[in-house]
């Protein structure tokens, strides 16, 4: 399929145009399905080496490949590095004048330019559409593909527009997308909307051993955040916050006590913002304190810890984020404060978006409470959020190295198997939850699909001690059937019973780490029963789970001056 004399030309540029001895993990198979004309899809964490999977290519096929890349920043960082690679790269944005984009097109036209990245928004515009019409494209590159997911954590409509307009200049042009977050889900968006379903896909591995996850209630959280910048002094960091007025304070208060810190904002000057970047890779600043503006893109080897001073807005986000320490293999710290005032502030950021925006934003930001809760081992979550499933805890997290109290359970994870099943995997956890609670209070939807004439209706009660607060009701449907009702006392404690129910979202969000549950992925919240699932009811054992962390208690403590 590859000739000898291309895959010559591919070893030799490597070395000579990139300065690398060898490829690393998957780049060479992926490098050659790109070459052989296969659509491609990369999913690798950060640092793994994606971008010389479209760019080497490009340096050996003949015309140009397009790049489709989210941020001009971002374009121009590649860009300069090729350019003192000595590749002929542009860009093509709309910082440019109008002789800028005549001579970088006559460079596409003439074939001297291998590489062009280009933003979707320019990609929509008519004239640029006509010119590359006329151009030699040799494939296009969508990176950080998740962008077109309104499931991924960073959506851009245009992202969507891209498969029409590629197939509009060339219906044959083969597609590369490579994205370092994909949840299963998003990885099934990206696939439809590029239209690639026979994509050959090089997955590696999420797991980044050498980061150690650590989630802390937020109280005290400046003192916290001083004891462990201390603890690290002289290392490079990232501490992350929500707001820009934050950004500045929280820089302030590192200065004060003596660390070397710089501010990152959008709010900042761009020569300011990009002064206080350079210092930062240039070891000039020990930490920059940012908000999610500052990153994509950024390749600082040695960042030794990143901390979150305010909770994320979803585990994409975060992991990304936290994707930025230790990409030299030696060991990161990723610390994260969490509060339940900081989830509600995120939510009222959502309120101006439309009704799907804000269920997606919401669905997202639960996922993240979810994690900062459970006691399991924060890498086995972070794993299967991202659809790998890991068969030990990792024993580098904060849930290793401290546990929460454990139980047991079998009948527990029989009844939730079972009543997932009855419900004809059609369900939320919560709504499982509710069932197996009797909780019809909060949620009434359980009398509409009279789910509360199922046997398992109120039987989760017994497991934590609640059973005495409710009462049986004998219900005589017909001869053959009794139904047993269980109705809370009139003067049952709610929150008992809600309490009930988040312990058995708690197990089931569990069960659902362990594998032996899985996420719906055409239908957002709905859990199912995995194959692991359902050999496990032939031949039930002893499941270990953690009790969730009390978090509640932050509650308006998340400041403390
Ligand atoms: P990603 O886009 O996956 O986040 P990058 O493409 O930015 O990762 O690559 C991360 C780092 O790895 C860069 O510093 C890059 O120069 C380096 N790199 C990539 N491929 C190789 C290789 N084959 N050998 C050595 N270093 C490599
Ligand atoms: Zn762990």
């Amino acid at each position: 399929m590859i000739s000898e004399s291309v895959e010559q030309r591919l070893k030799q540029n490597l070395k000579e145009i990139f300065g690398f001895d060898n490829f690393r993990g998957e780049q060479e198979k992926i490098i050659k399905s790109v070459i052989s004309g296969k659509n491609t899809f990369v999913i690798m964490p950060t640092g793994a080496g994606k971008s010389l999977c479209y760019q080497l290519p490009a340096t050996v096929l003949e015309g140009t490949a397009i790049v489709i890349s989210p941020l001009i920043a971002l374009m121009k960082n590649q860009v300069d590095q090729l350019t003192a690679y000595g590749i002929n790269a542009q860009f093509l944005n709309s910082t440019l004048n109008k002789s800028e984009m005549n001579r970088v097109k006559n460079d596409v036209i003439s074939g001297v330019c291998k590489l062009l990245y280009i933003a979707p928004e320019s990609l929509t515009k008519e004239d640029n559409l006509e010119f590359l019409k006329k151009a030699k494209i040799s494939f296009v590159a969508v990176d950080e593909a998740h962008c077109i997911s309104e499931w991924g954590h960073d959506f851009r409509p245009e992202y969507r527009k891209i498969k029409d307009i590629i197939e509009n200049i060339d219906t044959a042009l083969p597609i590369v997308a490579l994205t370092a977050t994909a949840t299963p889900k998003v990885q099934l968006d990206i696939k439809k909307s590029l239209n690639m379903d026979d994509s050959v896909i090089f997955k590696t591995s999420f797991n980044r051993a050498n980061l150690y996850y650590e989630v802390r209630p937020k109280q005290n959280a400046k003192k916290q955040l001083i004891k462990f910048v201390s603890q690290n002094r002289g290392k490079s960091g990232i501490v992350y916050c929500l707001s820009r007025k934050k950004v500045e304070e929280i820089a302030e208060l590192l200065n004060v006590n003596g660390f070397k810190a710089l501010p990152y904002h959008a709010g900042l000057d761009p020569e300011v913002r990009m002064k206080n970047q350079d210092a930062f890779l240039n070891e000039n600043c020990d930490i920059v304190v940012a908000t999610i503006a500052f990153g994509m893109g950024i390749d600082k080897p040695d960042v030794r810890f990143v901390v979150h001073y305010d909770a994320p807005k979803s585990l994409e986000g975060y992991y990304q984020e936290t994707g930025r320490a230790g990409r030299d293999g030696i060991d990161g710290t990723c610390l994260m404060f969490y509060a339940l005032d900081d989830i509600t502030k995120l939510e009222k950021f959502n309120k101006d978006k439309n009704v799907t925006e804000r269920d997606n934003a919401k669905a997202l930001l639960m996922e993240m409470v979810a994690y900062s809760s459970l006691g399991v081992c924060r890498r086995r979550q972070l794993l299967s959020y991202f659809g790998e499933q890991m068969e030990k805890d990792c024993g580098f997290c904060d849930n290793c190295k401290k546990p929460t109290k454990t139980f047991k359970g079998k009948e527990e994870v029989e009844l939730v198997i079972k009543t997932i099943l009855k419900t004809e995997q059609r369900f939320s956890a919560n709504h499982i939850a509710d069932i197996l609670t009797g909780n019809t209070k909060d949620n009434p939807a359980i009398l509409s699909y009279e789910h509360n004439k199922l046997e398992m209706f109120g039987k989760g009660l017994k497991y934590f001690n609640l059973e005495d607060k409710f009462e049986e009701e004998e219900e005589e449907d017909d001869e053959d059937t009794i139904l047993v009702n269980k109705k809370p006392k009139a003067d049952i404690n709610a929150d008992g019973r809600i309490s009930a129910s988040d312990k058995w979202v708690s197990i089931i969000r569990q069960l659902m780490v362990f594998g032996y549950l899985e996420k719906d992925i055409d239908n957002y919240g709905v859990v199912k029963v995995s194959q692991k699932g359902m050999n496990y009811l032939n031949d039930p054992y002893s499941i270990t789970f953690h009790e969730d962390h009390d978090l509640d208690e932050t509650e308006g403590s998340g400041e403390d001056d």
